[in-house]
């Protein structure tokens, strides 16, 4: 992109402002009302960015990808019976009310299922979905992670037995893990205590939004409102309440509504707050100036500034990195020190400054503290070697 005019609406933070507030300084999001955000620009590519690393991941395990409708029958949550459970939780519209927004799947995939004619024997049937979603949300909070709208991935196993069904826990609790090391994010399975097979997933967070508590022996944690006196896992005393924020849940639920060719099903669900999971990332990844993002998922991967008498240069390398790699060419009329504090609010893995301090043909390429002059032909080759 040529960022030629302010397109970013960036501006400094302070250390005290709560991680929603940097990124919605930083020019990620906007807030538009309690609960509701637009994502800008900067948190689009970096929502693509880790939604196709978690794709990967759920690849590697064989769900297919679907795409449910927006709207979902109120008949399904009628026959299920949770209509009631979820209340005034779900919108719904229509000229009768005769349609849930959809805000969880469960419903419409076994639903899926029974109209594709899947039956008994072609069990475990998985399907997930990466979309945004719609909860009515009474009492917003912490940014992104309580919201009215919101992007979830959410996976649906149908199974037929029991035995399935806690491979699919196991399974599902692997992809937390795998998410957890992709990410560089400590992320813990809460046991609901009372609950078998249901798992909160959460992470150490100054948000204070979920207090689980943590065995400091064991390191298991428990979601409940009791205090426990003893870790049930290891019997230790030494139990705490700790502050976090969840991103996500494990559950399975017995059969939901009758199918014609499917008997006795559970469904396993797994569900992933992208958004969520994103406001963690950054509070793990944000610094006094900006943000740090590893390059593989960082929304643009390099920032071009210029001294006015080197522009053509400049627009040179921006040139072959185009197509290449997301990348900013900033060419506002203002001082190269202004550009390189939006480069960092932005968290561009790489900068390149083409600028006074080198001779013709060198410029300064800075990653984190780092810096080092190269030719400015040699631009492409170096980002690719070293990422
Ligand atoms: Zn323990």
């Amino acid at each position: 992109m040529i960022f030629d005019k302010d397109i970013f609406f960036t501006k400094k933070f302070l250390d005290s402002d709560a991680i929603y507030v940097k990124l919605e300084k930083a020019g990620y999001i906007k807030q538009i009302s309690s609960g509701l955000y637009a994502y800008l620009d900067p948190f689009n590519k970096l929502l693509k960015n880790i939604c196709s690393q978690v794709c990967n991941i759920f690849s590697e395990y064989n769900f297919c990808q679907v795409n449910l409708p927006l709207l979902q029958d109120i008949n399904l949550w009628k026959n299920s019976g949770r209509l009631d459970i979820y209340g005034s939780g779900l919108f719904t519209t229509g000229e009768n009310n005769e349609f849930v927004i959809n805000a969880t799947n469960e419903e419409a995939i076994v639903n899926l299922a029974d109209l594709l004619n899947i039956e008994s024997h072609q069990l475990p049937f998985c399907a997930y979905q990466i979309s945004e979603r719609a909860r009515n949300e009474i009492r917003p909070a912490y940014g992104l992670v309580r919201t009215k709208t919101f992007v979830l991935a959410d996976c649906y196993a149908i199974v037929n037995s029991k035995t399935d069904a806690q491979k699919y826990t196991d399974i599902f609790k692997q992809v937390f893990q795998k998410i957890s090391k992709k990410f560089n994010l400590p992320l813990h399975q809460a046991i609901h205590l009372g609950h078998e097979n249901t798992f909160s997933v959460w992470s150490e967070s100054q948000l204070n939004q979920s207090h689980p508590i943590v065995c400091k022996n064991c390191h298991s944690s428990f979601r409940g409102k009791e205090m426990l006196e003893r870790c049930p896992i290891c019997g230790s005393s030494e139990v705490e309440r700790v502050i976090g924020a969840e991103i996500g849940d494990i559950a399975t639920i017995k059969q939901l509504i009758k199918t014609k060719n499917i008997n006795n099903t559970y469904i396993v669900f797994m569900g992933i707050g992208i958004s969520r999971l994103i406001q963690l990332i950054a509070e793990n990844k944000v610094h006094a100036n900006g943000f740090d993002w590893d390059y593989f998922y960082a929304p643009y991967k390099a920032y071009i500034v210029a001294s006015p008498a080197r522009k053509s240069e400049a627009q040179k390398i921006y040139a072959s990195l185009s197509g290449k790699m997301e990348t900013i060419y900033d060419d506002r009329p203002t001082s190269i020190g202004a550009k390189l504090i939006d480069a960092d609010l932005l968290g561009c893995p790489y900068k390149i400054i083409v600028g006074k301090n080198t001779s013709d043909d060198f410029v300064e390429i800075k990653r984190n503290n780092k810096t080092t002059k190269i030719n400015s032909s040699l631009v492409l080759q170096y980002i690719q070697d070293n990422q």
